[in-house]
C-alpha cells in the first residue's frame, strides 16, 4: 500500500487527530519514565498510582490533559496538587507526534510505500520521546540515563538510511560526537584541572546527535546548545533571579551529607567526587559562554553574598561538617574569588583558596542536557532551513 492509497482512504483531518492522540498517549507514558527512571523503579508495573499518597490512579482519571482539566489540577484521592508537568508534557508529546507527520510523513513522495512512512514516522517520534523524557530527567535530576543516550545512539545507527544517512557517517558522527565532548571536556579538563568539565552523559548525547545527524549534527547540537543556555543564564540574571539545583539534587546530597556525618566512608566518598560533577552535567560549556560575556558576578568581583542562594546554602554547609558545597566543583579561574564569608562556616574545612563562594556557584549551576537536546530538536525538525541559512559551510553541497 502506498502512501496516496491511504490517503484517499483516510481523511487527512482524521489521520492528523488519530496521530495527535496517539502522541498525547505516549506523552502520559513519558509523565511515567520521567518520574520512575531515575528512581530506579520499573515503567512497566505497578499501574499508574498517585505519587503523594500512592492510591492507585483509575483509567478514566489517567486521560491525557482531559483528566487533568476535570480534576482542575488535583488528583482525586487525596487532593494532592498535580504538576502542571503532566499535561504539558502530554500536550508535547501530541505536538511532536504531529509535527514528525507533518514534517516527515507528509514530505514523502505519494508513492512511497505505508511501511516505509511508518518505519520513518515512528523512528522519529522515538527520537523525539527520548529526548523529551532526558530533557526532563537531566533538568529534574541532573542526569542522563544511559538507556536513553545509548538507546538513541543505537536506533540512531539503525535507522541511518531511512534519513538518507549513509551508515558509516552515522557511525562517524556518534563516536566524534562523543570524542568531541569527552576529549577536551573531560579527559583534558580532568587531567588538567582534576575534575571533569562536563558530564559523561553529555558525551553520549552528543554520541546521539553525530548517529542521527551525522558530525555537523553532533558540531550544532553542541554550540546551539552553548548559545541557548547563555541566552537562558543571562535571562535569569536580567530577571534577578539566581538558578538554583533542582529540589532532587539537594535532596540527594542533603541525604548524603546526613550519611557522611553518621560516619558513612561510602557517603563521605562519594562527596569528596562531588556526586554533581562525576557522571553529571556541569553545563562547562554555560559557564565558559558567562565568564566570556562576563555574565559571572562571583569569577569577577567576588560578590557571591549578595545572591538569594547564599543564606539557604550557609546553614547547609554548616550542618555537614563535610559539606560538598566547597568542593573543588567550581569554575577554574576563580581563585580571586575567596572573601570573607567564608571565614565562619569553612572553620574545619580543609579548602584551600576557594573557601565559600563554591556554595552559590554549585547551586547556580544549570544542567546542560536540556539545551542540548532543544537544539537537536531544532535540527531535527529545521534542518533545511539551517542548511540553507545558518551552517551552509558545514553541509558542503554534495
Ligand atoms: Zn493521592
Amino acid at each position: 500500500m502506498r502512501l496516496d492509497d491511504l490517503f484517499d482512504l483516510i481523511p487527512l483531518g482524521l489521520l492528523r487527530g488519530v496521530i495527535f492522540v496517539f502522541g498525547l498517549l505516549w506523552g502520559s507514558f513519558l509523565n511515567v519514565v520521567i518520574y520512575r527512571v531515575p528512581r530506579e523503579l520499573s515503567v512497566v508495573r505497578p499501574a499508574s498510582h498517585c505519587p503523594a499518597c500512592g492510591e492507585p490512579i483509575a483509567p478514566w482519571d489517567n486521560i491525557p490533559v482531559v483528566s487533568y482539566l476535570l480534576l482542575r489540577g488535583r488528583a482525586r484521592c487525596c487532593g494532592a496538587r498535580m504538576s502542571p508537568r503532566y499535561p504539558l508534557v502530554e500536550l508535547i508529546g501530541g505536538a511532536l507526534s504531529l509535527a514528525v507527520f507533518e514534517v516527515f510523513v507528509l514530505g514523502l513522495p505519494g508513492s512511497t510505500s505505508v511501511g516505509r512512512a511508518a518505519a520513518i514516522y515512528g523512528a522519529d517520534f522515538a527520537l523525539c520521546l527520548g529526548l523529551v523524557a532526558a530533557a526532563f530527567i537531566d533538568a529534574e535530576h541532573m542526569y542522563l540515563p544511559d538507556a536513553i543516550t545509548l538507546g538513541g545512539i543505537v536506533l540512531g545507527v539503525f535507522t541511518a538510511t531511512l534519513r538518507g544517512l549513509p551508515l558509516t557517517e552515522s557511525l562517524l558522527g556518534a563516536a566524534a560526537g562523543f570524542v568531541g565532548v569527552w576529549f577536551p571536556f573531560i579527559f583534558l579538563y580532568k587531567g588538567l584541572l582534576g575534575r571533569t568539565g562536563m558530564g559523561l552523559g553529555d558525551a553520549k548525547l552528543l554520541g546521539l546527535a553525530g548517529a542521527w545527524f551525522g558530525w555537523p549534527g553532533a558540531v550544532f547540537a553542541l554550540f546551539a546548545g552553548a548559545v541557548q543556555g547563555t541566552v537562558y543564564a543571562l535571562g535569569l540574571r536580567v530577571l534577578g533571579i539566581e538558578p538554583k539545583l533542582p529540589a532532587a539534587v539537594l535532596e540527594e546530597i542533603a541525604e548524603l551529607e546526613k550519611a557522611a556525618a553518621a560516619g558513612d566512608e561510602e557517603a563521605k566518598k562519594a562527596l569528596a567526587e562531588d556526586p554533581l560533577t562525576e557522571d553529571e552535567d556541569d553545563a562547562f560549556i554555560v559557564r565558559f559562554f558567562q565568564r566570556l560575556f562576563g555574565l559571572r558576578r562571583d569569577a569577577a568581583n567576588g560578590e557571591g553574598d549578595a545572591s538569594p542562594a547564599t543564606p539557604s546554602a550557609e546553614p547547609e554547609s554548616a550542618v555537614g561538617g563535610t559539606s560538598s558545597a566547597s568542593e573543588p566543583s567550581t569554575a577554574a579561574g576563580e581563585t580571586t574569588g575567596g572573601e570573607t564569608t567564608g571565614g565562619e562556616t569553612s572553620g574545619g574545612e580543609p579548602t584551600a583558596e576557594e573557601p565559600e563562594p563554591s556554595a552559590p556557584t554549585m547551586r547556580a549551576r544549570i544542567p546542560f542536557g536540556p539545551f542540548l537536546i532543544l537544539a537537536m530538536l531544532e535540527l531535527l525538525f529545521a534542518r533545511d532551513w539551517l542548511e540553507s541559512h545558518l551552517l551552509p559551510a558545514l553541509w558542503p553541497e554534495p
